[in-house]
């Protein structure tokens, strides 16, 4: 489980996250929605152990994510994919997907690559395993990025606007791979602009307004006139996305 508790991030006097409670359990599709700026990258940042809290705790199945002794443990548990495209330019592909197992778990490198390419064919980049990020589309470039995040095995699929760079087109391909996981069991905890597609795939909606999380719904009850879109904020911002 990923367990927020009252997290508080300040960035000199302005403060992002102002008492952030939110638990993840495996098997759960989650999604976060909120305007730019309300804090959502910060949130992901910080249960990666990326930014440094000013109150509260994260733990990943029990590891501190605020103890340096136990972020290494934590950060093993979950897998990260960025908006931007940061895949290592001077690697292929398959070498892009299996330098983590290889360096950081000592999976020998056969298997790691059979792996890799496995990986890769499940979301349709068979033929492209040899091919440098520059000769990927965006789309395909994402699609390596969870690639290299599952790689890892991790309990928890983290997932920061990864569609939000791409075209619709792009887009598509990219939300069903992601659908496709999350139907196969995959604990997702994702940030999107995509309202539809949140819908469609989350158990819960999370909604998250100048650091405070206004709303922790289950899906249905979120886009109900009576449950999230009673909010204001929650209804104005639905309005302008849609
Ligand atoms: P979102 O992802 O919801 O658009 P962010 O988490 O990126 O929001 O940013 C929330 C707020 O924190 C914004 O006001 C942003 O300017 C500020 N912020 C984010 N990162 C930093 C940083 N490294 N230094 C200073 N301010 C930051
Ligand atoms: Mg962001």
């Amino acid at each position: 489980m990923i367990d927020i508790e009252g997290v508080v991030k300040r960035f000199g006097a302005n403060t992002v996250l102002d008492g952030v409670h939110l638990r993840i359990a495996p098997g759960e599709v989650v999604s976060i929605l909120g305007a730019s700026g309300s804090g959502k990258s910060t949130l992901i940042r910080c249960i990666n152990g990326l930014e440094k809290l000013d109150g509260g705790t994260i733990a990943v199945d029990g590891h501190r994510v605020d103890d340096p002794k136990q972020l290494q443990l934590a950060r093993r548990c979950s897998g990260t994919v960025f908006q931007l495209f940061n895949l290592y330019p001077h690697l292929t592909a398959l070498q892009n997907v299996t330098l983590a197992p290889i360096e950081v778990l000592n999976v020998p490198r056969r298997q790691a690559e059979d792996e890799g390419r496995e990986l890769l064919s499940s979301v349709g980049l068979a033929d492209r395993a040899d091919a440098y990020p520059a000769q990927l589309s965006g789309g395909q470039r994402q699609r390596v990025g969870i690639c290299r995040a599952l790689a890892m095995k991790p309990r928890y699929l983290l997932l920061d606007e990864v569609t939000s760079a791409l075209d619709p087109e792009m887009t598509s391909e990219v939300l069903d791979i992601l659908a496709r996981l999350a139907a196969g069991g995959t604990t997702m905890l994702f940030v999107t602009h995509e309202i539809a597609f949140a819908r469609q795939i989350s158990n819960r909606v999370v909604f998250l307004d100048q650091g405070r999380l206004l709303a922790d719904l289950p899906t249905a009850q979120f886009f109900a006139a009576d449950g999230g879109l009673a909010q204001p904020r929650i209804a104005q911002f639905l309005s302008k996305m849609s």
